[in-house]
């Protein structure tokens, strides 16, 4: 059961193989195994998702037409709202509350019979690249429980790699769906901006933040994409007017696709076995039937200054509502502890606080965040004039595979070269998908990236999956623990 992907484990249940209790309460084992060793959960509802499991059964067993994810179990990012659980954004602000409605992506998990396990380990408010900013300790990647699974999404990519939930859900507001996937060794996809309703998602910068999914491959990402995509009343930023269809017929030619090769990319400094695996894939890809053609991306020395100034005002003004007694009362209901002012935040999200409010001061406001903004508009031009040439652009998802723990890439200025191939997708408002392609010499995985035009997943979901049909990268696990 746990090597089945998400897509079987439905077929299996609604063919009687297995009941979806029994699915549940395994997944809900292996947690309780398996946990312990990676801090991917932050919390777990064994009791609700036993509950819904039985619900679900019913309707199977009534021959209720199901959507082709029924049954599955499914973890989430604690930074998505869930009615009646507590979202703690791995904060000490958020210790204690609970959400009163669920997020959009949680009525449409439920609307489609996915069983949600618990909530998922990230960094503080999704601030850093490590999963090792919030309260309740890092995350261990399961390849090697010495390495970062990579941030902040970290629980979901190691939730999934270490077989505790064959699917998750994240949020990637610069890179923090991708860069786990790439050091966990899973797939997932950063969706364009307005695609997925961001409703009841607690923002890190709400003009970069999109919701996106993680899976053992990218068919069950695509379908659960499906499941979380379309129009949304309740977030005027979602602009798409249906929910994405993916076609699932088989594909192993890539004829008629011309995809861009970023020459200048080595301004990040590329670790060798990262370059060495992406080549590689350049190359089965070609076999394959793509055409590949080089060009020089333009503003990519500018682009991380731009991603940090924005996200990092955009935060200021977000977290400005915690201090805020008028809002402080409204989310404190009966039920809630009291959320005082005088619980802290952590270093990384005072430091973007200090920073955000510095660049929106009167002072400074012309010089950076203006520019900032001015950069952005120059990063859509740019992949704008890309994509009348490219289907789609490919590069590796970060510069080096999976960090030590505890090196703190946070504070010092590899964070900045960390998110070098990924924070533009944001800016741009892009889609982005991350798959795994190779592993380094000493068996951590690397990952490939496929940056497409904005509402082009159909086309990045083909090129993954012809990618995951010659390749199988994606089909290792990590070593028991
Ligand atoms: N590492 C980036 C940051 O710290 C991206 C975070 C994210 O995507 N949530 O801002």
């Amino acid at each position: 059961m746990f090597d089945m992907s998400a897509l079987e484990l439905s077929y299996a249940v609604k063919a009687k193989k297995l009941s979806v209790v029994e699915l549940v309460t395994a997944y809900v084992a292996e947690i309780e195994r398996e946990d312990g060793k990676i801090n991917a959960f932050i919390s777990v509802s064994e009791d609700t998702a036993l509950k819904r499991a039985e619900e679900i059964q019913k309707k199977i067993d009534s021959g209720d037409p199901l959507s082709p994810l029924a049954g599955v179990p499914i973890a989430v990012k604690d930074n998505i709202n869930v009615a009646g659980m507590n979202t703690t954004c791995a904060s000490e602000k958020l210790k204690g509350y609970i959400s009163s409605s669920n997020a959009t992506v949680i009525d449409k998990l439920e609307e489609n019979g996915l069983i949600l396990l618990g909530k998922l380990n990230m960094d503080e408010f999704a601030m850093g690249l490590s999963c090792d900013t919030g309260i309740f300790g890092p995350t261990l990647n399961p390849w090697d429980i010495t390495r970062s699974p990579g941030g902040s999404s970290g629980g979901s990519a190691a939730a999934v790699a270490a077989g505790e939930a064959p699917l998750s859900l994240g949020s990637d507001t610069g890179g923090s769906i991708r860069r786990p996937c790439a050091f966990c060794g899973v797939t997932g996809i950063k969706p364009t901006y307005g695609s997925v309703s961001r409703y009841g998602l607690i923002p890190c910068a709400p003009s970069l933040d999109q919701i996106g999914p993680l899976g053992r491959d990218i068919n069950d990402c695509a379908a659960l994409l499906s499941v979380i995509s379309g129009p949304d009343p309740a977030d005027g930023t979602c602009v798409i007017e249906k929910p994405f269809i993916f076609d699932c017929t088989p594909v192993e030619r890539l004829y008629g696709f011309t995809i861009g090769l970023p020459r200048n990319r080595s301004t990040a400094v590329i670790d060798p076995d990262v370059g060495f695996s992406v080549s590689s894939a350049v190359k089965k890809l070609e076999t394959a039937g793509a055409v590949f053609e080089d060009f020089d991306m333009p503003l990519s020395d500018r682009m991380m200054h731009a991603y940090y100034i924005i996200a990092c005002a955009e935060a200021s003004v977000e977290l400005s509502l915690y201090d805020d007694p008028e809002f402080l009362c409204e989310i404190s209901r009966p039920g809630n502890p009291v959320l005082s002012k005088n619980r802290e935040f952590g270093p990384e999200v005072k430091k973007r606080i200090m920073f955000g409010s510095h660049v929106l001061s009167p002072a400074y406001k012309e010089i950076y965040h203006k520019n900032a903004l001015l950069v952005r508009e120059l990063v859509k031009d740019a992949y704008n004039r890309l994509f009348e040439r490219f289907d789609m652009i490919l590069s590796p998802v970060t510069p080096t595979s999976a960090n030590k723990i505890g090196e703190s890439v946070i504070a010092s200025q590899n964070m900045f070269a960390g998110d070098i191939f990924t924070v533009s997708a944001n800016l741009a408002g892009l889609p982005a998908v991350s798959l795994p392609c190779g592993f380094d010499r000493y068996g951590i995985p690397v990952g490939l990236q496929l940056t497409g035009d904005a509402f082009s997943e159909n086309k990045l979901i083909k090129a993954a999956r012809v990618w995951q049909v010659i390749t199988d990268y994606h089909t290792k696990r990590p070593p028991k623990r």
